[in-house]
């Protein structure tokens, strides 16, 4: 774990906010090595907690932070406070602008098929300039999964996207790392959904009040069961306080 984290119920989140997030990720984008991004959230912190192997992952990323009005303020109540919450699906269209103007190639894997390929149309759209490298669906079986990294590998992309869900999306980068050819990895959850318009993010004024959650249970109430993890992480995070 790298010096100055700020650990949230074991898991540790870098002290950056956006720009220096960006700016940070920016400067290894053309490096050799993989370098795997994480950005989580209540939710991850929780799966981390009965999952060895994510808690591993997390504690080794290369850059972690915190997705979530939930991060920061648990930060805040132990005293130390992260700078701002850093959602994953701005990081994410912020690294494809900053991509655009640089001409860095952009690979985008997950989602159901056709959303990639989708949002890789909206996105070019929107950044002129834009290469992309490749699109893949997420749904692809186990046995076709060497030949998934392979056309990853072979595209070479300055920044990978994969949208498989959390955690299956770092555990896939973790295992795979340093096979893909791409400088940096992030896991970008339902993103994909989101650039390629099949999904909508909550209006600015609810993401200004923190209030995402509620905007994401109220336009997709299947979610409950795994939301239900906010109220068991708000719980751990004052029980642990007094002790
Ligand atoms: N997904 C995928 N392959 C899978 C499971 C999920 O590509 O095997 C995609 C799914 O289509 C969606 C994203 O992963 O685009 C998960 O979105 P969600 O908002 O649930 O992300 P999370 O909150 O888990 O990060």
């Amino acid at each position: 774990m790298a010096a100055g984290r700020i650990e949230v119920l074991g898991v540790p989140f870098d002290p950056l906010g956006m720009e220096e997030a960006v700016k940070t990720i920016a400067s290894w984008l053309e490096g050799e090595e993989c370098h795997q991004i994480v950005t989580a959230n209540p939710e991850t912190v929780m799966k981390a907690g009965e999952d060895r192997e994510l808690m591993a992952i997390l504690r080794e990323a290369r850059l972690v932070v915190a997705d979530g009005i939930g991060i920061v303020w648990a930060a805040r109540r132990q005293g130390n406070p992260l700078p701002e919450r850093v959602p994953g699906v701005e990081l994410a269209e912020r690294l494809v602008a900053l991509a655009a103007q640089r001409g860095y190639r952009v690979y985008l894997l997950g989602g159901a098929p056709g959303v990639a390929a989708e949002a890789a149309r909206c996105l070019e759209a929107k950044y002129p300039g834009l290469v992309i490298a490749g699109v893949q669906h997420g749904y692809f079986s186990p046995e076709e999964e060497e030949g998934v990294v392979a056309a990853v590998a072979a595209a070479r992309p300055h920044l990978l996207l994969v949208g498989l869900g959390m955690p299956k999306q770092e555990k896939w980068i973790y295992r795979h790392r340093q096979r893909l050819g791409a400088a940096v990895a992030i896991g970008v959850g339902g993103s994909l959904d989101v650039f390629a318009g099949r999904v909508c993010r909550a209006p600015g004024w609810m993401c200004r009040l923190g209030l995402e959650w509620l905007y994401r249970f109220l336009t997709q109430p299947q979610r409950l069961f795994r939301m239900l993890a906010l109220p068991r992480f708000a719980v751990k995070v004052l029980v642990q306080g007094r002790s």
